[in-house]
């Protein structure tokens, strides 16, 4: 017997709701998925309503954490886990509670890359189906994957329920409590179909418009003044704003601000994950007039 499951799922983020349990349920009933990991940033409650709320579907508790070598997710934890810790030490908490380690998108700027090689991960994420759209992530990913022995897995990294299933896993186990252990063993096998380039938000960022809703997760807003993010075709030198490094870089503030992966990510470690949401909640409504945190 085998689960069809999407094992990148982001359900709320920024203050938002992005899916309720009746979205899903539909969504995962209209594309004959068994179910879903819920991997939001920062806190484990809303995975742990829906696995409530959704006994007949397979909720894996997950958490997509920020660690400070990049992003890793967690699946199967039972307690929210620290962000911006090292790599180390966020696997080493993943174990402790009996998860398991997935290295996702290893080679956006925000993966691991070929690090995941010195780390005991369980898993590759090999297809990211918001990167399907520019092969080249997911072919690299594949290629470092070929090489371990660890399993391989698929997800779509969305907030859409439309997009849910377009990165798909399919466990072979017999029972919903054995999937992690299947996923471990490299029980499973890995199917996607690319999301839609997001090309309103690539025209916009490209034509300099000044203050853009992020059109992914994984772009924070600025550290400095909280605007958008702007992402250049062509690498160009920055300045650090706070060790004066000067290097080459695509993303940067739409004011200019840079800063380097360590100091933001020092940074991102010394607001309290709490108090750093709630900012961006506040951005966010400021700047799109809906915002809502709903259990
Ligand atoms: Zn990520
Ligand atoms: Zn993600
Ligand atoms: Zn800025
Ligand atoms: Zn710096």
């Amino acid at each position: 017997m085998s689960f069809k499951l999407d094992l990148h799922i982001h359900t709320q983020s920024f203050g938002r709701t992005f899916m309720n349990e009746y979205q899903l349920k539909e969504s995962l009933r209209r594309r004959g998925m068994d179910g879903i990991a819920v991997t939001n940033f920062f806190n484990i409650t809303h995975a742990l309503w829906l696995k409530e709320k959704l006994p007949e579907f397979v909720i894996v508790v997950g958490q997509e954490i920020w660690t400070a070598a990049g992003h890793v997710i967690a699946l199967g934890i039972k307690e929210k886990i620290g962000d911006f810790l090292s790599a180390e030490e966020t696997l080493r908490r993943i174990h402790d509670q009996g998860g398991i380690a997935v290295a996702v998108h290893p080679y956006l700027h925000l993966g691991l890359g070929g690090r995941i090689r010195r780390l005991p991960f369980d898993a590759v994420e090999v297809y990211n189906a918001s990167l399907g759209s520019v092969g080249i992530y997911n072919i690299l990913a594949r290629r470092l994957a070929r090489g371990l022995p660890l399993g391989h897995v698929a997800g779509t990294d969305t907030t859409d329920t439309a997009f849910i299933g377009q990165g798909c896993t399919e466990v072979l186990a017999d029972r919903p409590e054995d999937i992690l252990d299947a996923i471990r063993r490299g029980r499973t096998r890995v199917s996607g179909k690319p999301l839609p380039l997001p090309l309103k938000f690539i025209i916009k960022n490209f034509l300099k418009y000044r203050d853009l809703e992020p059109c992914s997760l994984h772009a924070t807003l600025c550290l400095i003044c909280g605007k958008s993010m702007r992402v250049r075709v062509f690498k160009k030198k920055f300045r650090c704003e706070e060790c004066g490094k000067i290097e080459a870089a695509r993303v940067a503030c739409c004011n200019g601000h840079y800063l380097c992966w360590d100091c933001a990510t020092r940074r991102l470690h010394a607001r309290d994950d709490t108090r750093r949401y709630e900012e961006e909640n506040k951005i966010f409504r400021e700047r799109c007039g809906r915002a809502h945190f709903q259990l």
